[in-house]
């Protein structure tokens, strides 16, 4: 049996204005690990977007309102205010995590949460640090620049991390002082509306977080909304190219995190066993579901059949259970759909010739109906395949071999992603000839998936364009001013 939780999980209403409010239609949100419902959601309307959006544009237009009027520094507390609170709830959060999306419960209570503290609190740590620079121009002039927030912006989260992604967004936009409308993925809502609840108790004024739920069409009310100044999206590179087409009318200032087809490469002088573990996290850490996952692994020919060996040895040990079992550490596939699609490559690399060296089915956890997959390793894959080239968002390794620097960089650069990859080699100076050479927003030297909130992760190519995290992302939430005073 899956394991019975705890948690009582209230039915969802939408965050508008400072109040939850009942919407006309919902939808079922389904505990993957056992394909029942958890709970049902709103299905907002556009009739609802547009008063999420006019509380939005109140509490940021509103001049002598709470928000505007308050002071860099109180908004940093409140941000850090909301990391205390989630602190204090943060089981309560990783168990809803774990059973709205099916990842383990090590991962959702160890990495997720905690990283959702330390990203709110180190954007709480900026509030007080985003201003302009006074510039020299002439002597009869004073020219300065402001730094001031892009306005009400659009939040879009997908599902595979609901709440660490939400929170990548949410530090930034209000540590830069402006309000936001915010929608989490259809399958995952419940963290993003339990956080609402502990935002209005941390004391963030009415209207300047707003969250509505539902699947596409709230999404695109939200893109084609012109109270809206941006769109902070993430998601699929499809739907990348949707929104950022929806948003053109009203000219929305648009960021982009989308998919990716990583390149792990594996070089003959590397640590082979320290690489082993570092390819199993790539392509296992979060059933696959991961954007950064390291998906294509590129193994240098003179170590391929040992290090193959012993990659399939530990994929084959690792076995799907359930997720609330702290001792699990591969959990339930999103959805049926999501399943079906996995499966679906399984077949499609079957097909073309690819072998099959570990799992590639279906399996149950305990005889129940949710959606497991086997963590699968394909050997014999050429650049060329389809489970080489797309993006597969499930547990589901491509490996393909190498002989030199030059080719392993041209196959490795040869997609149309460009969201992260990694090197292992115990040559510096190739490694970081070779960081250079990828065309990749991260690159990992001798480690994998690595992250921190103080450094900006984000795509080349067709991974999309802006960077979360860091320094970096205050700027897609800022638009710079300049003012020209005449002293003549
Ligand atoms: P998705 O693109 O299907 O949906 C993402 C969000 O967009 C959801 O909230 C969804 O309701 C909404 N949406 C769907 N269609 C829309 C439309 N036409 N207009 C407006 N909103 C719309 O993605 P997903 O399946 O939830 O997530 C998986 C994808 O996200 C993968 O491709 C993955 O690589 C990518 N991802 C990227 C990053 C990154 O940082 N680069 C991180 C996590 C996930």
């Amino acid at each position: 049996m899956i394991t019975a939780t705890k948690a009582k999980i209230a039915k969802g209403r939408l965050l508008i204005d400072g109040q939850w409010v009942d919407g006309a239609k919902t939808f079922d949100t389904v505990n993957p690990a056992t394909g029942e419902p958890l709970t049902q959601v709103i299905e907002a309307s556009a009739a609802d977007v547009d008063r999420a959006v006019a509380a939005a544009r109140r509490a940021f237009d509103d001049k002598s309102g709470p928000w505007r009027k308050m002071s860099a520094s109180e908004r940093g507390r409140l941000i850090w205010r909301l990391a205390d609170l989630i602190e204090q709830h943060i089981d309560e959060l990783a168990e809803l995590e774990t059973l709205d999306n099916g990842k383990p419960i090590f991962e959702s209570r160890n990495v997720d949460m905690p990283m959702v503290i330390d990203v709110l609190r180190y954007y709480a740590g900026w509030a007080t640090k985003i201003h302009g620079e006074t510039v020299n121009t002439f002597d009869s002039a004073f020219t300065y620049t402001l730094r001031e927030p892009v306005g009400v912006v659009g939040l879009i989260i997908p599902w595979n991390f609901p709440l660490l992604l939400a929170s990548w967004k949410l530090g930034p936009a209000l540590a830069c002082g402006n309000t936001i409308v915010m929608k989490p993925a259809e399958q995952t809502p419940l963290t993003t509306l339990r956080v609402g609840e502990l935002a209005l108790e941390a004391g963030i004024p009415a209207g300047v977080l707003n969250i509505i739920t539902g699947g596409p069409e709230t999404g695109k009310a939200i893109v084609k909304h012109p109270g809206i100044d941006k769109i902070s999206f993430t998601g699929s590179t499809s739907v990348g190219k949707e929104i950022m087409r929806g948003a053109a009318d009203t000219l929305k200032r648009v960021t982009l995190e989308l998919g990716g087809k990583s390149p792990n490469i594996v070089f003959a002088d590397s640590d082979i066993d320290n690489a082993v573990k570092g390819a199993i996290n790539g392509i296992f850490y979060g059933k696959g579901e991961v954007c950064n996952a390291g998906s294509r692994l590129f193994v240098e020919s003179k170590v391929r059949d040992e290090f193959l060996e012993k990659l399939v040895g530990r994929a084959k040990k690792m076995v799907p259970g359930d997720p609330l079992d702290p001792k699990t550490r591969m959990g339930a596939i999103i959805s049926q759909e999501q399943m079906q699609t996995v499966l679906g490559y399984i077949e499609a690399g079957k097909k073309e010739g690819a072998k099959l060296m570990a799992g590639g089915n279906r399996t149950s956890v305990d005889g129940g109906k949710g959606f497991f997959i086997e963590p699968t390793v394909f050997g014999d894959v050429t650049n060329e395949m389809k489970i080489a080239q797309e993006e597969i968002f499930g547990p589901v390794l491509a490996t393909l071999k190498f002989d030199d620097v030059e080719e392993v960089v041209e196959l490795a650069n040869r997609n149309q992603y460009g969201l992260a990859a990694a090197v292992w080699t115990r040559d510096v100076k190739k490694a970081h000839q070779l960081s250079r050479q990828l065309r990749a927003g991260t690159v990992w030297i001798n480690t994998y998936g690595l992250m921190d909130a103080a450094l900006p992760f984000g795509g080349y190519k067709s991974s999309g364009f802006g960077r979360e995290l860091g320094q970096a992302a205050l700027e897609h939430y800022t638009e710079v001013k300049t003012v020209w005073m005449n002293m003549g």
